[in-house]
């Protein structure tokens, strides 16, 4: 066993490489499947029957955006269920319009439109650079799919400058999202033709991963514009991560280090162990891969009649025996605005994992749900903290209740405390990170319990496998 800070700092830098390699949810769900693999799993696909028996690593794509991995039990899931942690692999972004490139002024530039609740005015003055995937129509062959990634400032979109909005500071910045958010990509010149140059630009980068295809085939792309800034640890002890995407690739990365730590321990339980990963939370999980489709229920529907084929009720009863945290990122209280959070609910960073609650839905949790996810925070030695919003505002909310009212299976809504929601540059505690792994990981069945300490040790030490 490691110390508990070098432990988490190891977990720290393992989730800043992680996030350095999802750039979209195309990447984080690639970077995802590579670790599965690694660590024996294998691919399944939907329009393939499934074989399945006691013990078998497999996971499955959709859209190459969302995710589903699970280690089948020894029991069948209508006797011991599915233990799942659930998270989402999308970020708010600026996404390129189809018919993105522009010439204006004098200048390139890319047109965009703002996806998901996101923080517009952090976007400018950063370098920028381009994601997503590009599909190819070589004609006579089937559509190819590729991912690019150029990790280089090839965009920026700048401020204004002051001297020409001269009350910026004091009544705020205002952005026109049709008008202020394109980004610059370069100078024209004089008779180019846009568009060619982007696809140029695109199949260029392509070459450079090896993969050679003609500029004009290029027929579509889903590109998203992406900070070419690492992630980095932050503050005077390194305390922080300071990084892109924390919301929530950081909760992808705890409950797949989660999963991955407990087949090192126990390659079987009874219950069938799981992780899902879906795409478009962060604009209300409704499509093909989002949480409010039928990926779940059908994976697991799936899981649950390859083990049990002749018991018609085997799904309900599975569903009814099975438990989900909804793992996402959690506000912590901001120093400089405290009166944003409900007095005795404010989460601190460096002080683990929250659990949030709401009297309307808006998140999942429950007295029960709450209790269990609480009893393994506890066996990693720490006391889970709790979150609920003021009462005079409004309520975020998270994949939990959609997946709980489409499933019935009870769920929890956790997730470590950060600042900076949905900045381009976000910012959360190197400690709780670890403590989320190893929260997770007791639920999957890995951690050894705790070595008796005093109460007040016990709540900043924790145990967790290496
Ligand atoms: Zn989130």
């Amino acid at each position: 066993m490691l110390p508990t800070m070098t432990n988490a700092r190891k977990r720290a830098l393992d989730l800043l490489t992680f996030i350095d390699g999802a750039p979209t949810a195309f990447h984080a769900t690639e970077q995802t499947a590579k670790r599965l693999e690694e660590a024996g799993f294998e691919e399944l696909h939907e329009r393939d029957g499934w074989k399945l028996s006691p013990g078998d690593r497999r996971y499955v794509a959709r859209n190459g955006s969302s995710i589903i991995a699970f280690v089948v039990g020894s029991e069948p899931p209508e006797e011991a269920g599915f233990i799942m942690v659930g998270a989402h692999t999308d970020s708010p972004v600026l996404k390129l319009k189809p018919n993105a490139a522009v010439r204006k002024h004098g200048y390139r530039q890319l047109g965009v439109e703002t996806y998901g609740g996101i923080l517009l005015s952090t976007w400018l003055d950063r370098d920028l650079g381009l994601a997503g995937r590009v599909v190819v129509d070589s004609q006579g062959k089937q559509l190819e799919t590729h991912l690019v990634h150029i990790n280089r400032p090839i965009l920026r979109i700048p401020n204004i400058a002051i001297h020409l909005n001269r009350e910026v500071n004091t009544k705020g910045l205002i952005l026109d999202q049709q008008k202020h958010l394109p980004p610059i990509l370069g100078i024209a010149a004089p008779d180019s033709d846009e568009e060619e140059a982007l696809r140029k630009l695109l199949a260029k980068e392509l070459e450079r991963d090896g993969v050679r295809i003609k500029a004009a085939d290029i027929a579509d792309f889903d590109l998203a514009l992406v900070d070419v800034q690492p992630g980095c640890l932050g503050g005077q002890n390194e305390e922080f991560l300071w990084a892109p995407r924390l919301d929530n690739l950081a909760s992808c990365h705890a409950a797949l280090s989660a999963l991955l730590d407990a087949l090192s321990y126990q390659p079987t339980t009874a219950a069938t162990r799981c992780i899902a990963f879906w795409d478009n939370e962060e604009c209300g999980s409704r499509s093909m891969q989002g949480a409010q489709g039928p990926f779940l229920r059908q994976v697991l529907g799936r899981v649950v009649q390859a083990r049990s084929p002749k018991v018609a009720e085997a799904v309900d009863r599975a569903f009814a025996s099975s438990f989900l945290v909804s793992a996402d990122m959690a506000h912590a209280v901001h120093p400089n605005y405290p009166d944003r959070h409900e007095p005795r609910h404010m989460p601190l960073m460096g002080k683990g994992p929250v659990i949030k609650n709401n009297a309307n839905q808006a998140y999942a949790s429950d007295a029960i749900s709450s209790a269990r996810f609480a009893r393994a925070c506890r066996a990693v030695g720490c006391e889970p903290q709790r979150f609920v919003v003021r009462s005079d505002m409004p309520c975020g909310s998270t994949i939990g209740p959609i997946t709980a009212a489409l499933t019935g299976i009870k769920t929890v809504d956790v997730g470590n405390p950060m600042l900076s929601m949905h900045s381009i540059r976000e910012m959360a505690a190197v400690e709780d990170h670890a403590v989320m792994i190893g929260a997770l990981g007791h639920l999957f069945g890995t951690i050894k319990t705790i070595t008796k300490t005093s109460k007040k040790k016990r709540s900043r030490k924790i145990r967790l496998v290496s």
